[in-house]
């Protein structure tokens, strides 16, 4: 029997939110971004089974129980593709009891757990046995072959079977995935990137949500040093590998802030600053095909951020600004950094733009006839234009070659 099982990767994901002509274009945009990720390891071609994802991953090497050499990098990848409810290293074996049974011995034995449970499902109608004759059956076997107890409530190691026509899954060892939308089928944003905390969340939720982002960068160059062009530069890295890949363009505006400074009284720095990133930020996102900017806005966070500036800012831009982060707490937002991996990357010091000319006090409550006062004196479009010469474009490969 060993000779016809092999090790798969199972993934599901979520039906719920899929209805007709839907369901069919996400199916597809998942099997390709999966495909992708899945590049450079020792997984084969994805392939669609009864609602299910199966990649091969190649024949038991020592001993029934053992998922192939390169396994792990697999599921690896497979955390980072949104789409995915949940995935395993799973045993393939023939559509029949005796085989289910042999499985589960064996990953039961490979397993230190003295309790367990089987929860079998029986996935497609012409499987002989239903999912309760199943659980008793395998139940059986694995106690006689182990010895280890029946736990039904709290299991130290549950058995999952899913029977299907033609195949069995057996698999002991789940992993959640981050859910969401293949990155793709939602179209595209472009996201401004400073490097901080917030902006890679904000990013990243658009991801979950199936979108494709386009990341934009300001620095103060040459009046700040490098670092947080690196910054920005390492946090988009991460973002890539969530992303499959994606695309950078670093901008200076280090020169449109001496203006904005020489302009006007010292609390509208910040809106104003912010006004042109929109007003660049939009610029780049007509030529990317993007139909919306993101930014990782939290209300009240910190001056520029209460309802008044928020308006003041977003009036400067032609496209929707989308604010994933806006109703959510700090802490909140620093879990999902940490779990995106860009947390330790953005509490680096690093000298941004924003730290440049800063005000003592920035206002919390800008007008807009205030600031549109101030930018009359400014040459707006000349200075977006300079900026946009001077824009620089990093191109990031996932996965990683
Ligand atoms: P973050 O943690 O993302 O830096 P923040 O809490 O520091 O945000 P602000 O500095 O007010 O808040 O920035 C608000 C938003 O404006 C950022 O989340 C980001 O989307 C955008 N932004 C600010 N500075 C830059 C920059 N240098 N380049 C690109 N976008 C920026
Ligand atoms: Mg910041």
């Amino acid at each position: 029997m060993t000779g016809e099982a092999g090790w798969v990767l199972l993934a599901h994901y979520h039906e719920v939110a899929l209805k007709g002509r839907n369901r069919a274009v996400f199916e597809g945009a998942l099997l390709s971004n999966l495909s992708r990720a899945l590049q450079g390891t020792r997984a084969g071609r994805p392939q669609l089974l009864a609602r299910r994802i199966l990649v091969p991953l190649g024949p038991p090497e020592t001993g029934l129980a053992n998922p192939p050499a390169g396994t792990d990098l697999v599921l690896q990848r497979a955390s980072r593709v949104f789409g995915l409810a949940w995935f395993a290293p799973a045993l393939r074996v023939p559509a029949d009891p005796e085989a289910i049974s042999e499985a589960a011995v064996a990953l039961a034995r490979a397993s230190p757990a003295a309790s367990f449970a089987v929860r079998a499902k029986r996935a497609e109608p012409q499987f002989p046995l239903g999912g309760q004759a199943l659980n008793e059956r395998v139940g059986k076997d694995v106690k006689e072959a182990t010895g280890k107890r029946v736990n039904l409530s709290s299991p130290e190691l549950t058995i999952w079977v899913e029977a299907l026509a033609r195949t069995a899954l057996v698999h002991s060892a789940r992993l959640p995935g981050p859910g969401g939308l293949p990155v793709g089928v939602s179209g595209k944003v472009l996201a401004l990137l400073s490097g901080g905390i917030d902006s890679p969340v904000a990013a990243w939720r658009m991801m979950r949500r199936g979108a494709r982002v386009v990341l934009v960068h300001f620095h103060g160059e040459p009046y700040t040093d490098r670092s947080s062009r690196q910054q920005a530069l390492d946090c988009a890295r991460v973002l890539a590998s969530w992303g499959l890949g994606g695309r950078l363009w670093l901008v200076p505006i280090g020169d449109l802030q001496r203006e904005v400074v020489l302009a006007g009284p010292e609390g509208l720095r910040v809106v104003l600053y912010r006004r042109f990133m929109l007003r660049i930020a939009a610029r780049l996102a007509r030529t990317e095909g993007a139909l919306a900017l993101v930014t990782g806005d939290s209300l009240g966070q910190v001056a520029s951020q209460t309802l008044e500036n928020l308006a003041v800012v977003e009036e400067a831009s032609d496209l929707p600004v989308f604010r994933p982060n806006i109703g959510r707490d700090k802490l909140e937002i620093v879990e999902e950094a940490r779990v995106l991996g860009t947390l330790e990357i953005s509490t680096r010091p690093v000298q941004d733009c924003c730290t440049l000319f800063v005000p003592r006090r920035p206002a919390t409550r800008a007008s807009l006839e205030e600031v549109k006062r101030v930018e009359a004196r400014l040459e707006v479009d000349a200075l977006v234009d300079k900026a946009l010469a001077g824009a620089e474009l990093v191109e990031l490969a996932s996965p990683e070659p």
